[in-house]
């Protein structure tokens, strides 16, 4: 592992972002007219400067999404709606260089990284204007010869999106194109870490020509401004990516409403490994798995299981490709793993790799902040000796750290696998095709990747077992989780034998 410093020519030239929230068609302040900056957590430098919003701020957002249901928006046809969508696509893709500026410098994930996040949003915007073209109800025509069954899909109505700071326009862009696609109207609050990517989306929103009111965005804090967005009565659902912690509350509030609810939570995912896997592949995945976006990323590969013949080995090769894995300033193109987001995320990893020493883990790599004047590093690090029943190989970490267990047999990975109150994805890496399928059935997650890990495409559905969430993202019915389903019966022809006979 080797730290590199700062492209420090590209900071001199840079203007922080001053960003406005996005209400009833306007950008605008807050109420109270209060702004706060974000220090970026690699460099300790203002990076951007945003409204502080509260819950007044929330309250109007609320009115004008729900004034905005019934207007101009809900008049649109499925073309109309796929055009305004793919011009967003567009205002995306010639804004992916700032975009991904500002998402590097805010989150500290490297320049490189951030810019394949945002460049892929485009498809994303792209394939929900695909759906909206072909959201559709069904018919029957097969209840009697007197009647006709209409199922129609509509808009659920104001939906409002909380999303986190580790992939904000990445995870945003799950969520808005499909229920805009719905014709749903929308509330937005990005996480107070990094609101840069979701207002300058809000600006490319108005300069589409999204009619007023239909998109909102209000920045602040969670308690402050989120806690409204899932309790309010005007809000009929609410879809939330974040810890399960939160998710857990959100859930309550809207429930206890009986709001619609989707959450995207949590993971602790396993990759086992399979004497016969692919073995450079395997241990290339497992050390991208883990520190891919510093392991801030909810299907961090954070826990490998290695059958114990080849376990010495492997944590060998493991450990040795790590060492070759360059942190530091994520404007550096060579740097893999930029900085964590703040001093509370780093604590929190701190403690984790701490309690797992004092459970009687071993520390095979890293485990220790890197010194820097400017901003937050933390070693790769590899724990070994890790036992099912130990935090670290139960909880979330939500950083660059690898816990190693080891196990004997197929049905012991897939029951050390299971053995959390996770289920958000896992890999399987073996050549035997009998074990990879009976590994990809019998492992609770929402996500099983076979000789692989990480991949995904915006057709393929997205979301967790048990404590990882509720309902899915992406996939050909995305859009349709932001419907409510109508039926419509139409009675054909002379009406006889109605409950009183006439007399
Ligand atoms: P977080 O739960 O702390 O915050 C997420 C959002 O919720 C933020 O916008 C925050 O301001 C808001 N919030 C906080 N308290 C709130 C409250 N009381 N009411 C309403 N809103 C509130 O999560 P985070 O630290 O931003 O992100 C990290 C977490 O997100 C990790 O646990 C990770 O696994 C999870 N995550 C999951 C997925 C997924 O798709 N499954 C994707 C990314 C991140």
């Amino acid at each position: 592992m080797s730290f590199l410093t700062a492209e420090t020519s590209i900071l001199a030239h840079y203007t922080p972002y001053q960003g406005m929230m996005l209400i009833d068609g306007e950008l605008c302040h807050s109420v109270t007219g209060k702004r706060v900056d974000r220090i970026g957590p690699a460099h300790g430098i203002v990076v951007a400067n945003y409204p502080e919003g509260s819950k007044e701020d929330a309250g109007l957002a609320i009115s004008a999404a729900h004034r905005a249901l019934d207007k101009e928006w809900a008049t649109l046809t499925a073309s109309e709606r796929a055009k305004l969508l793919l011009k967003v696509a567009e205002g995306i893709a010639a804004r992916v260089d700032e975009m991904a500026m500002i998402e590097c410098l805010e989150t500290g994930k490297p320049l490189s990284q951030a810019h394949g996040e945002v460049s892929g949003c485009v498809d994303l915007w792209r394939y929900a204007a695909s759906l909206a073209r072909t959201l559709h109800g069904e018919s029957y025509n097969n209840l009697g010869d007197s009647m006709l069954g209409v199922v129609v899909r509509q808009p659920v109505g104001v939906v409002t999106m909380i999303t986190p700071w580790n992939f904000p326009i990445w995870i945003l862009s799950q969520k808005l194109p499909f229920a805009l696609a719905a014709g749903c109207t929308v509330v937005i609050k990005p996480s107070e870490f990094t609101n840069g990517t979701t207002l300058m989306l809000g600006e490319i929103l108005i300069e589409a020509g999204l009619p007023r009111g239909v998109v909102n965005i209000v920045t602040g804090l969670g308690e402050e401004v989120g806690a409204p967005l899932s309790t309010h009565e005007l809000v009929d659902m609410v879809s939330f990516t974040g810890s399960t912690r939160v998710g857990t509350l959100i859930a309550a509030e809207a429930g206890r409403r009986l709001k619609k609810v989707s959450l995207e939570l949590g993971g602790k995912n396993p990759q086992i490994i399979f004497p016969d896997c692919d073995w450079d592949a395997a241990v290339d995945a497992v050390v991208f798995g883990v520190y891919f976006n510093a392991g801030e990323c909810c299907n961090s590969g954070s826990r490998i299981l290695v059958h114990k013949d080849i376990a010495d080995k492997f944590t060998r090769a493991v450990v040795e490709k790590s060492r070759l894995v360059r942190v530091g300033d994520p404007l550096n193109p060579e740097v893999k793993i930029g900085a964590i987001i703040n001093e509370n995320q780093m604590i929190t990893i701190e403690k984790a790799i701490q309690s797992a020493r004092d459970q009687g883990a071993e520390i095979l790599l890293g485990g220790e902040r890197i010194p820097s004047r400017q901003g937050l590093f933390l070693e790769p690090t590899i724990v070994g000796n890790v036992t099912p029943g130990m935090d670290i190989a139960r909880e979330e970490v939500f950083g660059p750290v690898l816990s190693i267990l080891t196990f004997e047999d197929k049905d012991q990975a897939i029951k050390i696998a299971n053995d959390t109150c996770y289920g958000l994805s896992a890999s399987v890496w073996s050549k035997d095709i009998d074990i990879c399928l009976e590994a990809a059935r019998k492992i609770k997650a929402g996500t099983v990747w076979v000789n692989t890990f990480l991949d995904g495409s915006p057709e393929l559905p997205f979301g967790g077992f048990n404590q990882s969430g509720l309902g899915r993202e992406l996939g050909r019915h995305a859009v349709e989780d932001y419907t409510e389903q109508k039926t419509i019966q139409l009675h054909i022809g002379e009406r006889t034998n109605w409950w009183l006979a006439k007399s």
